[in-house]
């Protein structure tokens, strides 16, 4: 009893509904920004319940929009709730909700590709790596465009434990297109495993939460959403740098349909790349018939060791990219780089 008084302590007072914040500042949503926003309460209350416990906890929102997400995160029991927004039209919609949960909610105009966000929040909220992950929640319903490169993003700073993840193993509530949320959270042998499948996950505990159909938005998108929580590994399952990680990860993806060895071979230089690539796979005890969505984390993880390996022996290799001799190379009679059939995830 004493426990749902104080929650509701947190809730809002009456405020026009978000379609009325919409109507009252004349926000059409801008198709460059991928503005697609959620109007109804019930559903944002969802998302947010995925985030876990917010009582007392910080809150970063990526792209508030009207702010129907950050009323559900306020009515959840977060008492910081720092937004980033690059829109200025949005801004006073949010002022007004600030406004009205005096003291927890902080605007910041600017773009969340470029927001230093370990300066957002106080360092006594931070937590041992290995310890509980700290009450503060990453949370957003992202715009399309920024998802996959700010995800990548995040992921190298949870790797290097930088950025939001200084404070310790924050957790992510995030919505990706439904294909990508598929692809973050597919697991060995299935049609949607992918680049994107090993990165999240050989760093993340990651759940596909569940998925909201496009015409829950407005405007209505062409696709669905899928929900998306990431909790990171007090230990990653890979244990080398992410840089070399990530090389090792889209090189081997580059033909995601054919065997496994025409990517890796693809880490090595022309001259010794026949020699390299068997002693990789020898290595790392890897089938160069397997297909890389075949491929399990350990497996990666071994393949990422005998890289590593090698590249001790002989540094040079870390600096080669075949993509960049690839783009050297004169083009072919048809006008075609000799090898331009790769399949990218
Ligand atoms: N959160 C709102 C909702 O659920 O209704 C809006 C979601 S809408 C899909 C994405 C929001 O992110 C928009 O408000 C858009 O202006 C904002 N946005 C787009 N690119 C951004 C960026 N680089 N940095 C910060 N915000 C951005």
């Amino acid at each position: 009893m004493a426990a749902s008084t104080k929650l509701s302590s947190f809730r809002l007072p009456p405020l026009p509904t978000i379609g009325e914040i919409i109507k009252l500042y004349n926000l059409r949503a801008e198709k460059q920004l991928s503005q697609n926003f959620l109007l109804d309460l019930r559903l944002t209350d969802k998302i947010v319940r995925q985030a876990g416990c917010l009582r007392d906890a910080h809150v970063f929102e990526v792209g508030p929009g009207p702010g129907g997400l950050t009323r559900s995160i306020l009515n959840a029991g977060a008492t910081d709730v720092l937004v980033v927004e690059k829109d200025t039209r949005f801004i006073s919609g949010l002022k007004l909700l600030s406004e009205a949960a005096p003291g927890r909610v902080r605007i910041v105009h600017g773009d969340i590709l470029t927001y230093r966000m370990d300066r957002g929040f106080p360092d006594t909220i931070s937590k041992p790596w290995d310890g509980d992950p700290p009450n503060l929640h990453i949370i957003g319903n992202l715009p399309f465009n920024v998802s996959t490169p700010l995800i990548i993003k995040w992921l190298e700073n949870i790797a290097n434990r930088t950025g939001p993840f200084a404070f310790g193993r924050t957790q992510l509530t995030l919505t990706f297109q439904k294909e990508v949320a598929e692809r973050l959270t597919a697991s060995t042998g299935s049609k949607q495993r992918s680049r994107l499948s090993i990165m999240a996950q050989y760093l993340c505990t990651v759940h596909n939460c569940f998925t909201i159909p496009g015409r829950a938005f407005v405007p209505k998108p062409k696709v669905d959403v899928g929900v998306v929580h990431f909790t990171p590994l007090v230990q990653p399952q890979i244990q080398h740098p992410f840089k070399l990680v990530e090389k090792v990860i889209r090189n081997v993806f580059q033909f995601r349909r054919k065997y496994c060895y025409k990517g890796v071979e693809k880490l090595f230089p022309e001259a010794s790349r026949f020699e390299l690539t068997q002693k990789m796979l020898q290595n790392a005890d890897v089938d160069p018939t397997l297909r890389p969505t075949e491929l399990t984390i350990p497996q990666f993880r071994a393949l990422a060791d005998a890289y590593a390996h090698l590249c001790t022996h002989e540094p040079s290799l870390l600096h080669y990219e075949f993509r960049e001799e690839l783009r050297l190379k004169p083009l072919t009679k048809q006008g075609n780089k000799p090898e331009d059939t790769f399949i990218m995830d």
